[in-house]
């Protein structure tokens, strides 16, 4: 049999084996262990390199994990997260992401791979190709999509219904939000923020569409003050959300943000639902300030990067 090449073959594969694995012994099919899946599987099909390492290290602060060839130099290998992060999610998602760098990328790096907290949200296989991949292949094998689809069919999507599918399947917060941007034709945005700035945001595609993005993660941007995330809110309170009017968020619509703060409170996650509609152009045309054609053009088709 020959061997997936891509994120989502490998996902693929591993799902089927899992899946007859759970058949077998009538063992619930969420959440994926991970760290039992990485180690059986790799030493069946890659006996000259199984990973034989799988646990938490005190790394430093900002990486979240480690593919690293064993110090024992007999070609073994270890995934590894940091072990001041406290949340089950974020381990068992940089578990996964960790065995997407093995699986695809460990010939092409064999000194292994260091991964930062932001490269768990480099979703963009267009930006950054190798985290991209790595973080395909968890988001298929941890949230594979016929279950996914199953979960939010006909539901309101809000922080709980992302809460607990987050629970489901053993991911972050983001890493369940990321995965339902990237299907939804929901005109939405995540944003995290960090010591009263946005660290890093993402549009679904709907909204790209629309021209309602943060472009570069190297712009500076302040959380907007009236914002739930830049205030002092409590739990229900951010759970719940604020329906905010135009203007305080980006783009010229009313905007319903929900939020998160992370335990400390060092990071603050803001789901933000526009209306389904996009304002036509003649409704735009209406609340910007006489825009010349020409750049009403430029700003309705999107340039999103
Ligand atoms: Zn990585």
């Amino acid at each position: 049999m020959s061997l997936p090449a891509t994120p989502k073959g490998w996902a693929i594969r591993l799902t089927q084996i899992l899946s007859a694995v759970q058949g077998t012994h009538g063992l619930p099919r969420f959440p994926i262990d991970v760290a039992a899946l990485a180690q059986d599987f790799s030493r069946q099909v890659f006996p000259d390199a199984p990973i034989t390492i799988v646990r938490g290290l005190d790394l430093s602060k900002g990486v979240e994990g480690m593919l690293m060839p064993h110090p024992n130099g007999r070609g073994e290998w270890g995934i590894v997260y940091n072990e001041t992060i406290r949340s089950a999610g974020r381990r068992n998602f940089t578990l996964a992401h960790e065995l997407g760098h093995y699986l695809l990328h460990r010939r092409a790096h064999p000194g292994g791979l260091k991964c930062t907290n932001r490269n768990m949200a480099d979703w963009d296989e267009a930006r950054n190709r190798i985290e991209g991949e790595a973080n395909t292949f968890a988001s298929y094998l941890l949230m594979p999509l016929d279950d996914f689809r199953e979960q939010i069919k006909g539901r309101v999507i809000d922080i709980d219904v992302m809460t607990e599918l987050s629970d489901r399947y053993a991911v972050s917060l983001t890493a369940a939000i990321l995965k339902w941007m990237t299907i939804t034709d929901k005109r939405a945005m995540i944003v995290v923020g960090k010591e009263g700035f946005i660290d890093w945001a993402w549009s679904s595609e709907p909204l790209i569409r629309s021209g309602i993005y943060y472009a570069a993660r190297q712009t500076v941007v302040e959380m907007p003050a009236a914002s739930l995330a830049a205030q002092d809110v409590d739990w229900d309170t951010g759970r719940h959300g604020r329906l905010h009017p135009a203007g305080i968020w980006l783009g010229a619509e009313p905007v319903h943000e929900m939020t998160v703060f992370s335990p400390g409170n060092e990071m603050s996650i803001s789901l933000l639902l526009y209306p389904d509609r996009a304002p036509s152009r003649w409704e735009m045309a209406e609340l910007e300030e006489e825009p010349t054609l020409d750049t009403f053009d430029k700003f309705m088709s999107g340039n999103a990067g």
